[in-house]
């Protein structure tokens, strides 16, 4: 599996001077499978320049939404593989009572607040709801489950060979409970998180700023890295950064994260913040153990 980070921002577009290095989009991260296959977590306003990098060639893509909030699918309208007829499209996100994801979707790509209506989009374009036990995108295994956050919201797990990436961007699991504590059962998201070789989750407040935002459907750092110890994640990228947070303040900010992950007893080099743009790869098959004699 290979992973790129087009958009690590939180809430609302954060761009300038001084968001340069982490990046000021918002949330949206390509996934290529072991077969090739094409998927995008989130359509942030990420998703324009992955939809550039993509070009004119033909493509069948699926777009995994965890939520329809606007940071999660503002970049929708202005993905432009979705205006080619050659373009296949299959969105996949939460089911909700209220109404169909095709209908909640066209409401923002529909006027006044969008040039273009759903109905118009040149490609070839199907909406799903996710199913409650797992299903198949090429090689890979796919997991939805409801997390703790404001409205129905996701998190997946995509499993590929021996590797896993779970991606819970908009996640407060610690709300009026204390996660070093809960039983693993009763904590929001752990099941996607377990033993997972790469943790994508919500690094949105500092431990000082989250007082001030309990409830609002995000973590302080403290709890983001007692879910990642406590799943057992091999590494962990924070994200979902507040959109109030600088470069330097998020410097500042992994600084701590790597201190209170060492004090927590983590591995080394296994947390870190998401930069926009940022690679990674997740071998299909793990390394043979080397033989010792
Ligand atoms: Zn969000
Ligand atoms: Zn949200």
């Amino acid at each position: 599996m290979r992973i790129k980070l087009w958009g690590t921002r939180g809430s609302i577009p954060a761009p300038g001077p001084e968001t340069i290095r982490y990046g000021g989009n918002t949330s949206c991260i390509g996934v290529t499978l072991s077969d090739g296959s094409l998927l995008a977590l989130d359509a942030g306003s990420g998703i324009r320049s992955l939809g550039l990098a993509l070009g004119e060639e033909p493509a069948r893509l699926h777009i995994l939404l965890t939520h329809l909030h606007l940071d999660h699918i503002q970049g929708l309208a202005f993905f432009a593989p979705a205006f080619l007829p050659q373009t296949e499209i299959v969105i996949w996100g939460p089911a909700s009572p209220e109404a169909a994801l095709r209908d909640r979707i066209a409401r923002y790509i529909s006027a006044p607040l969008s040039p273009v209506e759903v109905r118009e989009l040149p490609c070839d374009v199907s909406f799903r709801h996710c199913p409650e036990t797992d299903w198949e995108i090429g090689p890979a295994r796919i997991r939805a489950a409801s997390v703790s956050h404001r409205g129905p919201t996701l998190g997946f797990r995509i499993d590929d060979g021996d590797s896993s990436l779970t991606y819970i961007p908009d996640h407060e699991p610690a709300l009026g409970a204390d996660l070093g504590r809960l039983e693993e059962d009763w904590i929001s998201g752990f099941s996607l998180a377990r033993d997972t070789s790469l943790l994508i989750h919500d690094g949105q407040y500092s431990d000082a700023e989250y007082p001030k935002h309990v409830g609002w459907g995000h973590s302080a750092l403290r709890d983001s890295l007692t879910f990642a110890h406590r799943t057992g994640a091999e590494r962990t990228i924070l994200f979902h950064h507040d959109p109030l947070h600088s470069d330097d303040f998020l410097d500042g900010l992994g600084a701590e994260a790597r201190r209170d992950w060492a004090a927590l007893g983590g591995k080394e080099g296994a947390i870190e913040l998401g930069a926009e743009r940022g690679e990674y790869e997740l071998p299909v098959r793990a390394p043979s153990p080397i033989a010792t004699v």
